[in-house]
């Protein structure tokens, strides 16, 4: 990190997907020079503890009093590392820190980076092969801060224009049924023959993956540790992986 050593100052930073050799070296500095991390129990219990830093896990769903909080502790002088898994600007906390920016002139003027990570599907994406290789939208499937009407709104229309898909959050424990009806507009509108893959747990000793068509597909294939890939109309497997061709249409 930059920034004069007794001034306070926040960063954003994606762990990556598990394992410790995709956390960046920008990530490591920054974790390295904190006196604070702020971040879902799960994310902060991968900082290894040591003197002089103090760790704030808190539970999921309190995004914004989570950012408040890291703000307010850069104000006061804190080097401040919040923490997120793969990438913080992916459905993580960077935009909920530039959420609580706003109106916050004083908190504007703090010394704020976002430090970037590898983002779930692109991590699943390599162990796969190249399934995101053409043309491919991302998806968050869970309907916490946004209604069910959105998500199948923008799932149709990402088959209907043949993009290959990358979904987040498939099963959200609120309303585990969401995914078979995401499943089921997949296979209206892309066919029983598309192959999807379900990425889980990538790139930690759990890690699995699974590509079936869909319709071979089940609802139970996929958790809130798994990330899914549906190929677009060309994706297709080589030998032991699957991989979109580089041209369409
Ligand atoms: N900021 C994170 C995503 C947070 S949303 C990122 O950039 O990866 C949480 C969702 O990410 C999970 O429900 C799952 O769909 C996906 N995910 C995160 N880590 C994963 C991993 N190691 N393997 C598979 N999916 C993962």
């Amino acid at each position: 990190m930059t920034g004069t050593p007794d001034r306070g100052w926040l960063a954003i930073a994606g762990l990556g997907p598990g394992d410790d050799r995709m956390v960046t070296p920008d990530v490591s500095d920054a974790l390295a020079q904190a006196t604070d991390v702020v971040g879902y129990i799960p994310y902060v219990a991968r900082v290894a503890p040591r003197p002089g830093l103090t760790l704030h896990p808190s539970d999921n769903r309190v995004e914004l009093d989570r950012a408040r909080a890291a703000l307010g502790m850069a104000a006061a002088g804190h080097k401040v590392v919040v923490v997120s898994s793969g990438d913080p600007g992916v459905f993580a906390m960077a935009s909920a820190v530039f959420e609580a920016l706003e109106g916050r002139a004083d908190w504007q003027a703090l010394d704020i980076r976002v430090l970037p990570g590898i983002t779930a599907m692109l991590a699943a994406a390599a162990a796969a092969g190249a399934p995101l290789g053409h043309d491919f939208a991302c998806i968050n499937l869970s309907d916490n801060l946004k209604p069910w009407a959105v998500i199948e709104t923008r799932l149709r229309h990402a088959a209907k224009a043949d993009f290959a898909m990358a979904f987040y959050n498939p099963r959200s424990a609120s309303r585990p049924e969401g995914f078979a009806r995401a499943l089921a507009v997949l296979r209206q509108e892309c066919g029983p023959d598309r192959l999807i893959t379900f990425a889980r747990a990538v790139s930690t000793p759990e890690q699995r993956l699974t590509t079936v068509t869909l319709g071979e597909a089940t609802p139970e294939m996929a958790d809130m540790r798994t990330v899914v890939i549906v190929g677009n109309a060309s994706t297709r497997r080589v030998g032991r992986w699957v991989y979109s061709p580089r041209s369409a249409g």
